[in-house]
């Protein structure tokens, strides 16, 4: 079983991993990955929830998700929120976005003045849109935390506006943010009912895929992922889970398929809960079956990541 230990908040870089000790922030050159919560919606997992930072020479770009924990671990990995060109959700469960409105707040004592692009899945009678869920937080009227509502609606006169986006795809990437040398795509997953998009953030000559919470069905997440230098992975149910569970995640037969149908360079098992966590070599046996490049797991020393 290859299992790496990565530090608390650990920069995950392209080909090479390094303490955090290292450097104030990750990726003070090129491209890197931050893991700021490897867990899932349990908090006896001892981990904070879904939510990733790219790096760009030291500058924190793309925030994807945002689950409970996550705001704490921005803090201490150095990023600040003025930084971000934008924020990307795969979905609206809590455990992918329940530390949103923290992070807001705490961008509310920088200097951001420009705009902040939030992108996110299109709603349904389950789920907010993503405009529906930042309305719902940070609208005049009905907002719960309208206090804030500056930093959302025309005309209120706030330091800088968020400006959320419905993003509506099918199982063919698209194009939905650039800015400068940073292209994000996505593609719609199947996460049960849940509507749900996987993510592509190239920068640097580098490609990074999250497949956010997904069963795996279809062919978008393999189309999204091609040739992928890291491929984020949602390791939620063990092998042989059945009913809701099977309904919502991928096991690790089909995590496995899927990187190496996609070709992917390194894999990344995240979002791990009590139910995989204790089950590594039965995980990694069953991704090897399938994928032969390197797997990093995420199980000991990073409990906190
Ligand atoms: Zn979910």
């Amino acid at each position: 079983m290859l299992t790496r230990f990565l530090p608390l908040v650990g920069c995950l870089l392209s080909y090479t991993l390094v303490p955090s000790a290292a450097a104030q922030s990750c990726g003070s050159q090129g491209i890197a990955l931050q893991v700021l919560g490897s867990g899932g919606p349990e908090l006896q997992d001892k981990r904070a929830s879904s939510s990733y930072l790219v790096w760009e020479n030291g500058q924190a770009r793309v925030l994807i998700d945002a689950g409970g924990g996550s705001a704490l671990r921005f803090g201490e990995s150095g990023a600040q929120m003025s930084q971000l060109d934008v924020i990307l959700f795969s979905h609206f469960h809590i455990d992918h976005s329940g530390d949103f409105a923290a992070l807001i707040m705490s961008s509310w004592f920088e200097d951001r003045k420009r705009p902040l692009a939030i992108y996110g899945p299109q709603g349904n009678g389950f789920m907010p849109s993503t405009t529906e869920f930042v309305s719902d937080l940070f609208g005049a009227k009905q907002g719960a935390y309208r206090y804030l509502s500056e930093l959302f609606v025309p005309g209120e006169q706030g330091s800088y506006k968020l400006q959320p986006h419905v993003v509506v795809v099918g199982s063919t990437p698209v194009a939905v943010f650039r800015s400068g040398d940073l292209a994000v795509s996505a593609v719609r997953v199947v996460h049960a009912a849940v509507p749900a998009l996987a993510w592509r953030v190239e920068a640097g000559g580098k490609a990074i895929v999250f497949s956010g919470d997904t069963n795996g069905e279809g062919e978008g997440l393999v189309r999204l992922a091609k040739n992928a230098d890291l491929f984020i992975a949602h390791n939620a149910v063990p092998e042989g889970a059945t009913g809701v569970e099977r309904s919502l995640h991928m096991p690790p037969s089909v995590i496995g398929q899927i990187a190496k149908d996609a070709n992917v360079k390194r894999l990344v098992l995240s979002h791990r809960m009590l139910r995989t966590l204790g089950k590594e070599d039965q995980t990694q046996a069953e991704i090897k079956k399938r994928y032969l490049g390197p797997v990093l797991s995420q199980t000991t020393l990073t409990a906190l990541a």
